[in-house]
């Protein structure tokens, strides 16, 4: 009897790899009832076939190709997306591949953290505990700072620099636990507005990833709506959120841009962003009145020189030149 139903479970089998491409898993989908309901007594009969597979080793039966052992293996495995997997399994990990299965957008990412590291989750989520720790970690590294430039820690003036400095670290760089969807929330409205809109002179206070030091300025943001806008103060927010954290002027400036494009969808963005870096200002080559100039333009801004160039003459970017 066992044998017997054996041999017609592997008929059927060969007969359903026969019939689809997809092989083992079409077996199991045809006896878990697929769109097409079977007779009665022939469902009974399956199942009849399932369990008798199961029990002498069935499955065994499939050793022949490899192939088909491997698909059946992916079988048991839920359809993840890597991303979902739980924060321990994550952290294991190399940084490399984390990148890869973040999301394909350049700076918003699935959550809607911007440009996500380890660490920006780890400083979103941490308790109160943990947020202490960090605190005192960074006190014991400005305190550090503060011996190796020859002060003394200990001097009433610089007692508590380290904690001040730590707690305004951790101000300079607040964009790095926003959510852009936190900031926008929502915030945008069908208007059929196809003009272009500009906010400009939004002062921009970020710090350079090199030296750890200010770089100051202003951006200003245009874009034209496809039919949608978004509610003005958003953008000099979303400004904000990516200046407040390390960043390099031309990174930041493009980041805007694509955030913009990617909340708003409209036809164009173009961010121009110009600013004094205090470390040319005050170290390397000292120039005091060195402005940098970054711009970014996207879509029809792209496209076309004379919205361009309407757009840079309103900022009063053109000017200058
Ligand atoms: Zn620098």
């Amino acid at each position: 009897m066992v044998e017997f139903a054996a041999t017609e479970a592997k008929k059927a089998a060969q007969d359903s790899a026969a019939s689809s491409s997809t092989g083992v898993s079409d077996i199991d989908d045809a006896v878990n009832g697929s769109a097409q309901v079977p007779q009665d007594s022939d469902r009974k009969s399956k199942r009849r076939k399932r369990k008798i597979r199961s029990k002498d080793g069935g499955a065994d039966e499939f050793e022949g190709s490899k192939s088909l052992a491997k698909r059946r293996n992916s079988l048991h495995k839920a359809a993840r997306d890597p991303r979902d997997e739980p924060e321990g399994k994550q952290r294991k990990k190399p940084k490399v591949e984390e990148s890869i299965t973040r999301s394909p957008s350049p700076v918003i990412d699935f959550d809607g953290l911007s440009r996500p590291s380890r660490g920006t989750r780890e400083r979103l989520e941490e308790s109160s505990e943990q947020a202490a720790e960090r605190l005192e970690k960074m006190r014991n590294a400005v305190r550090t700072i503060l011996e190796c430039v020859g002060e003394d820690p200990d001097r009433e003036g610089v007692l508590d620099t380290p904690t001040r400095y730590a707690k305004a670290m951790l101000f300079f760089t607040k964009g790095y636990q926003q959510n852009v969807k936190d900031i926008v929330n929502d915030a945008i409205f069908h208007e059929g507005h196809n003009e272009m809109v500009i906010v400009k002179d939004i002062e921009i206070f970020s710090l350079c990833e090199h030296h750890l030091v200010p770089f100051t300025g202003k951006m200003h943001i245009g874009y034209i709506p496809n039919n949608n806008v978004i509610g003005i103060s958003k953008l000099p927010r979303i400004a904000e959120l990516f200046a407040r954290r390390l960043q390099v002027q031309e990174r930041l400036t493009r980041e805007v841009a694509n955030a913009i494009m990617e909340i708003l969808k409209p036809q164009g963005v173009a961010v121009v962003m110009e600013s004094s870096h205090l470390c040319m200002v005050m170290r390397g080559v000292e120039k005091t009145t060195a402005t940098t100039i970054t711009s970014c333009v996207l879509g029809c801004f792209e496209r076309k020189e004379k919205t361009r160039n309407e757009f840079l003459s309103l900022v009063g970017v053109n000017r200058r030149f």
